[in-house]
């Protein structure tokens, strides 16, 4: 009778036992199969195991065959657990290579167009294992890709600098803009800063953990000012030393902690010309993924001083007619909106 009335008792324990039991033999019998690379991809299609992420080095053992039925990487598919594989809907597929992105060229009646590569473009390239890295955000229905080297491109298509989808005002422009800021993030990001250990994909979020600390690293940016400064409608541009040497462009620079924008602009302008500004106004921002600056797009004008360029990075600096302007950055920057007055 004791017996009984105990077992009774202890049922819903028992139950509970035996079941957590089987799920943790479950999990280890799964994270097994996954480390020794026999993941079975169809099961996490159905998102029956979506709730698993495989390891990292899983991730990069995975039979390539199988990644290309997927079309992406299922592990980072698993950065959010609530987007099971029948709910990420990909809208878009990004293949990068340094600041350019692969796009087939379109005359529409209203201009050039850019189409991006198919989900198949994409596979293929994970089947010919030219991808450095891959990844995608469910949530922002999109997929990304950079290639390691230079690859023969598919018929019709041709590397073209990201910027000339900002310049094109492409409805998936700023998309594209944070994809390539998350590839390049990845990229440089792949080591704790606090202890040196390797790095993995946080399950939930876009971010990376450390595997030794568990300290998390999220996607940053460096905001930059750009400034035009005009005295008397003139415009001041400078030729830089590190670029083009027959470009003209406006004023720029990095900020720098503890500084307001209308600050690190009146240092700026004074430490690479010479000269003082005033009425500094916000224009316009944009996100410039090369590799992480959010460009701060301001006006100033003329306040005193006379040019002397700081010799470390400006070859040149003068004041320019805007009739009269030399070579300027293309379409698609805010160097450009500015000098145009489009801004
Ligand atoms: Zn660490």
């Amino acid at each position: 009778m004791l017996f009984v009335r105990c077992s009774a008792r202890s049922l819903p324990l028992l139950c509970f036992l035996t079941a957590e039991f089987s799920r943790i033999v479950y999990r280890c019998f799964f994270r097994v199969l996954s480390t020794a690379g026999f993941y079975e991809l169809s099961e996490v299609k159905t998102g029956k195991f979506g709730f698993f992420c495989p390891p990292r080095f899983a991730h990069q053992n995975i039979a390539q065959q199988k990644v290309a039925d997927f079309g992406f990487c299922p592990y980072n598919l698993c950065m959010s657990m609530t987007h099971y594989f029948e709910d990420a809907i990909t809208d878009f597929f990004f293949i990068f290579h340094g600041n350019c992105i692969l796009v087939k060229k379109l005359n529409n009646a209203g201009g050039l167009a850019h189409e991006l590569p198919d989900a198949n473009i994409y596979k293929k390239c994970v089947d010919y294992q030219v991808a450095k890295d891959w990844f995608a955000e469910p949530q922002n229905r999109y997929a990304a890709m950079t290639l390691a080297e230079p690859q023969p491109v598919p018929q019709g298509f041709e590397w073209e600098p990201l910027r000339s989808l900002f310049a094109a005002e492409h409805p998936a422009a700023s998309l594209a803009a944070r994809a390539a800021g998350i590839a390049n993030w990845r990229q440089n990001t792949r080591f704790c800063s606090g202890c040196g250990g390797p790095l993995s994909d946080d399950k939930y979020e876009t971010a990376r953990v450390c595997t030794l600390c568990g300290h998390e690293f999220f996607p940053s940016l460096s905001p930059c000012i750009i400034v035009l400064v005009k005295k008397n409608g003139k415009l001041l541009l400078a030729r830089h030393k590190q670029r083009n040497t027959n470009l003209y462009t406006c004023l720029a620079g990095y900020m720098e902690p503890g500084e307001t924008i209308e600050q690190c602009v009146e240092r700026e302008v004074f430490e690479e010309t010479g000269i003082k500004v005033k009425n500094i106004r916000y224009a316009k921002s944009q996100s410039w993924p090369f590799p992480d600056q959010l460009m701060i797009g301001c006006h100033a004008e003329y306040e005193s001083g006379e040019i002397k360029v700081q010799q470390e990075e400006i070859q040149e600096a003068l004041w320019f007619s805007a009739d009269e302007l030399p070579q300027i950055p293309p379409p698609g920057s805010l160097a450009w909106e500015l000098i145009t007055g489009k801004i």
